[in-house]
């Protein structure tokens, strides 16, 4: 079953189908529990302010920073991932804004946010999208604010399974502007 989560497709609707019918299973990445990344972030004192969670998925990560007094949103393509994170806020009686929404469009969410975090979004974005994205952050994070991004390192074993792996020289010229 490992090949079940190969992700390929690489334009927005075969995106929202792969990562919608994903969300009706257990996908790997969905953990049932905030990545231990963003958990030390926060116990260290960097996680800043207002959070936008980019590619939220079910919400874990923006449910665990919300628990912690933060202002958080999070936004996801994958209108199942959104409706379950949504219930698990109401479960959880916690308050975090998830909407369904590409991360092509963040502008259109009309405010900025101290903090941005991704975890297992932007190694999935096309080669033509990464740089449409890396123009939106720049819109959405406040000037002096910080993006947190987990994903699949080029120290990765290559392979047939997971997403394509993202070098360091990647995210340096991705995100040298501003
Ligand atoms: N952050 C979550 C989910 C990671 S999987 C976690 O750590 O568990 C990658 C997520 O990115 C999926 O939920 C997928 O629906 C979302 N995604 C992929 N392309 C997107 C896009 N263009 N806009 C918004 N979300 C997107």
């Amino acid at each position: 079953m490992r090949n079940k989560y190969f992700f390929v497709a690489r334009d927005t609707v075969t995106c929202v189908v792969f990562f919608n019918t994903a969300s009706d299973g257990r996908p790997p990445w969905e953990t049932g529990r905030p990545q231990t990344e963003f958990m030390q972030l926060e116990q260290a004192g960097e996680i800043l302010g207002s959070v936008l969670d980019v590619g939220c998925g079910t919400g874990e990560n923006a449910l665990y920073l919300a628990a912690q007094g933060h202002d958080v949103w999070g936004v996801d393509l994958a209108p199942a991932s959104i409706q379950k994170a949504r219930d698990k806020a109401a479960q959880r009686h916690q308050t975090v804004t998830f909407l369904v929404l590409n991360v092509l469009e963040l502008h259109t969410l009309g405010r900025t946010f101290d903090t941005v975090i991704d975890s297992g979004l932007f190694h999935v974005l096309s080669d033509e999208e990464r740089p449409r994205f890396v123009d939106n952050p720049a819109t959405t994070i406040h000037p002096g604010g910080t993006y947190f991004m987990l994903c699949w390192s080029e120290l990765e074993p290559a392979g047939g399974y997971g997403p394509r792996r993202i070098t360091q020289a990647e995210i340096q010229a991705s995100f040298q502007k501003g």
